[in-house]
C-alpha cells in the first residue's frame, strides 16, 4: 500500500509517496512560493530531482491545485497512480477535538476550521491543502493527522495555565503542545533501539529544529510538553523567543509604543537564536561564528543549552524516573556540540555523555551516546512523513478499504 503525504504551509506544500509498511519513499518533493509568480516544484525520484515552474497569476487553493497538478502526472509518469491508497495531510492544530488522526469528512473539515483562531497562519493553509488534494484524488481516503493529537493525554495540572477560568471554557486558553508526531516517532524508535516495550519506558524527547519543543513521553504518551497555546511557549529557537515574562507586552507597549502584533511578530521573527546572536537563526552557521569568538554567537548557542537543559531536566518531574533522552530534529541529530553541552548540563539526572562515540556518530545515524550506568541518551533521525503515513494507513486499515 503507498500512501502519499501531504504537508501544506501557508506558501509551500511538501509532500512525499512512501509505503507505511517499509518506509520506502518513492517520489518526494516540495513546491514552493506558492500564490506568486515565481511558484516552483522540485520533484525527487530514485535520486534524481528535477525542477518546475508552476507559472504565475494563481493564488489561494488554485496554486496548490497546480503542484498537485504536478504530482499526480509524475505518479502516472512513474505509474503510481493507482497503488496509492490513501493521502494522509499534516494539520497543525487539532484544539481538544482530536487525540488521534481522523478521517477527512465534512463535519471533521468543519472542526479544523473551527480551530483556524488557534493556529491562524497554518490551519487555513491545511485546510486549503486538503481540499485541493480532495479534487486531485477524489476517489481516495484523506486522513488528518494532528500537531496536537499526541500532547492530548497530558494531564490538567501541565496543560491549564493559572489564569481565569473564563479565558479556558470561552476561548480555549491551554497548553496544546506540537510536533506531536516528531515525539511519538522517535520515543517508538527508541523503545525499538533498546529493545524495550513502549510502555515501560519513561523518556524525554527533545525536537530541535527552527522550531523546538522537548515532551515527557511515560510508557509512550505524552505527559508534558515545552510549547503551549501556541508554538511559541518554552525553548529558544531559531526566531522564536521561547518563554518571556508575560508582562513584556504591557511593557513594551508603554516602553516603546510597539502594537500587540509587533510585539507578537518580533517574538516569531526576529528573536531566539537570530536575536540573542544578532546574526543568525541558523545553528550550523552561530556554531562556525561561535569559534571565531563572535560574543552574540557564543551567547546565543549558551542560552540555547542553558534553557534547553533546564527544561529537560523539569520534565523529569513530570516522569518520576527518566529511562532515556532522545535528541531529533536538525539540530538535535546534527549538532555534536549542542548535544555533549546538553548533556553535560544534565549530569543531575544521573546521565554520562560517551564523547567518543557522540562525536564518531554519522550525522543522519542513529546512535547511543551515554555511558552506561544512568539514563540512555539517543539520536534519532525523525520521520513525520512516515509516522503520517503509517497513521494514515491504520485508520484507512481500520475503516475496511481495501489496502
Ligand atoms: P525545520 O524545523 O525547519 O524542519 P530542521 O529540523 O531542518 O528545521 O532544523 C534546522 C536547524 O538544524 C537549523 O538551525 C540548522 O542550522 C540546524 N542544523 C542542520 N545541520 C546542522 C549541523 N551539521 N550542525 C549544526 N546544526 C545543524
Amino acid at each position: 500500500m503507498w500512501t502519499l503525504v501531504l504537508n501544506s504551509g501557508s506558501s509551500s506544500l511538501k509532500f512525499a509517496l512512501l509505503n507505511p509498511a517499509s518506509g520506502e519513499v518513492r517520489l518526494s518533493g516540495l513546491a514552493e512560493r506558492l500564490g506568486t509568480p515565481e511558484a516552483t516544484i522540485q520533484l525527487e525520484h530514485g535520486g534524481q530531482q528535477k525542477s518546475r515552474s508552476l507559472g504565475g497569476g494563481s493564488s489561494g487553493g488554485e496554486s496548490y491545485e497546480a503542484a498537485l497538478g504536478e504530482v499526480l502526472r509524475e505518479l502516472e509518469t512513474l505509474g503510481m497512480r493507482g497503488a496509492v491508497r490513501a493521502v494522509g495531510h499534516r494539520v497543525v492544530h487539532g484544539g481538544e477535538r482530536f487525540s488521534a488522526p481522523v478521517l477527512v469528512t465534512p463535519e471533521v473539515l468543519g472542526a479544523v476550521r473551527a480551530c483556524v483562531p488557534l493556529a491562524p497562519l497554518h490551519n487555513p493553509a491545511n485546510i486549503v491543502g486538503i481540499e485541493a488534494a480532495q479534487q486531485a484524488f477524489p476517489e481516495l481516503p484523506h486522513v488528518a493527522v494532528f500537531d496536537t493529537a499526541f500532547h492530548q493525554t497530558m494531564p490538567e495540572v501541565a496543560y491549564r495555565y493559572a489564569v481565569p477560568q473564563a479565558w479556558y471554557s470561552q476561548h480555549g486558553v491551554r497548553r496544546y503542545g506540537f510536533h506531536g508526531t516528531s515525539h511519538a516517532y522517535v520515543a517508538g524508535r527508541a523503545a525499538e533501539m533498546l529493545q524495550r516495550p513502549l510502555p515501560t519506558l519513561n523518556l524525554i524527547t527533545a525536537h530541535l529544529g527552527n522550531g523546538a519543543s522537548v515532551c515527557a513521553v511515560a510508557g509512550g504518551r505524552s505527559v508534558d510538553t515545552s510549547m503551549g497555546l501556541t508554538p511559541l511557549e518554552g525553548l529558544i529557537m531559531g526566531s522564536r523567543s521561547g518563554d518571556v515574562d508575560p508582562g513584556l507586552h504591557d511593557y513594551l507597549a508603554r516602553q516603546a509604543g510597539l502594537s500587540l502584533s509587533e510585539i507578537t511578530a518580533a517574538l516569531n521573527k526576529e528573536s531566539g537564536l537570530l536575536g540573542l546572536s544578532g546574526l543568525t537563526n541558523d545553528m550550523r552557521e552561530l556554531e562556525k561564528a561561535a569559534l571565531t569568538g563572535h560574543r552574540g554567537a557564543r551567547l546565543a548557542l549558551g542560552a540555547f543549552i542553558y534553557r534547553l537543559a533546564k527544561c529537560m531536566a523539569g520534565m523529569a518531574v513530570a516522569l518520576g524516573r527518566v529511562d532515556g533522552v532522545v535528541f531529533t530534529g536538525g539540530i538535535g541529530e546534527n549538532s555534536r556540540t549542542v548535544r555533549a553541552q546538553t548533556l553535560r548540563r544534565l549530569g543531575v539526572l544521573g546521565l554520562h555523555l560517551d564523547e567518543e562515540a557522540n562525536k564518531a556518530l554519522p550525522r543522519g545515524d542513529a546512535g547511543v551516546i551515554s555511558l552506561p550506568g544512568g539514563p540512555v541518551a539517543l539520536v534519532i533521525p525523525t520521520h513525520e512523513e512516515l509516522m503520517i503515513a503509517r497513521e494514515t494507513a491504520v485508520i484507512v486499515g481500520g475503516r475496511g478499504y481495501a489496502l
